[in-house]
């Protein structure tokens, strides 16, 4: 198995990741990380829960903790289709960067833009955005995406399922220096993948099958309930009832 060490990362994450209890990298984070340290781009089918937000931190911590940032000139992305997700993802960044001066920025709706502008203007390396949010202040001119170097995008699928992809698109358009991207999504559906051959050339395509995201502690079975019972009945109910036996 391999250890945080083997895949690169500095001594700094790996003494934050002991002080956190994680012992060894899951499966996603062992084939994303590497690649994702010498700067290529990765696409990563992989669900919540697998360890997905910290195999695209990780790295983005490492390659920009030596730089410093710029007045409303941030130097990397993370795009979440949800506030819920994206407030999730800070707060993942801010226990994982915490032996480093990085500093970060949740931009999302439903708050005011007084706060997120003060700290624009002071300067951040990591902005953390829902796709609407960030293209208000974008369109404010609030924010200058010409600094992004790394780019993530998360839950590419939810993004689709909301809507959000012309705004995605938008954003991909307005950066196009940007060195390294990095999407992950729990399916990759045909917009998804016309929008990564576009958009993230040569992609590392990382790919955790579906038995290694489910633990060794679950048993799984499938019962047939029509030919069980050989008639109709409601599978919420059998289900309870099996449950108790
Ligand atoms: P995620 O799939 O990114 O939502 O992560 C799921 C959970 O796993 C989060 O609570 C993380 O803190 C935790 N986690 C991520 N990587 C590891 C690891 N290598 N070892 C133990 N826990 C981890």
């Amino acid at each position: 198995m391999n250890t945080f060490k083997d895949l690169g990362l500095p001594n700094f994450i790996i003494e934050t990741l002991d002080t956190l209890g994680y012992k060894n990298p899951t499966s996603v984070q062992a084939a994303a990380i590497p690649k994702a340290l010498l700067g290529k781009n990765i696409v990563g089918l992989s669900q919540t829960g697998t360890g997905k937000t910290a195999a695209f931190l990780l790295p983005i911590i490492t390659n920009l903790h030596k730089g410093r940032s710029r007045a409303r000139m941030p130097r990397s992305l993370v795009l979440c289709p949800t506030r819920e997700l994206a407030a999730q993802v800070i707060e993942n960044f801010t226990t994982y960067s915490e032996k480093t001066k990085l500093s970060s920025a949740l931009l999302i709706g439903g708050v005011s833009f007084k706060d997120q502008d003060k700290k624009l203007d002071r300067g951040v390396d990591v902005i953390i955005a829902t796709p609407g949010r960030l293209l208000d202040h974008f369109s404010r001119g609030k924010i200058m995406l010409t600094g992004i170097e790394i780019l993530a995008i998360d839950e590419a699928d939810k993004m689709l399922d909301m809507g959000f992809i012309p705004d995605v698109t938008k954003i991909l358009e307005s950066i196009p220096q940007v060195q390294q991207k990095i999407l992950f999504s729990a399916t990759i559906s045909d917009e998804i993948e016309k929008l990564t051959k576009k958009f993230m050339k040569d992609a590392h395509r990382v790919e955790i099958s579906r038995s290694a995201t489910v633990t060794k502690d679950v048993n799984q079975s499938l019962i047939f309930i029509d030919k069980l019972t050989n008639k109709k009945i409601n599978k919420n109910q059998f289900l309870v009832e099996y449950l108790k036996t």
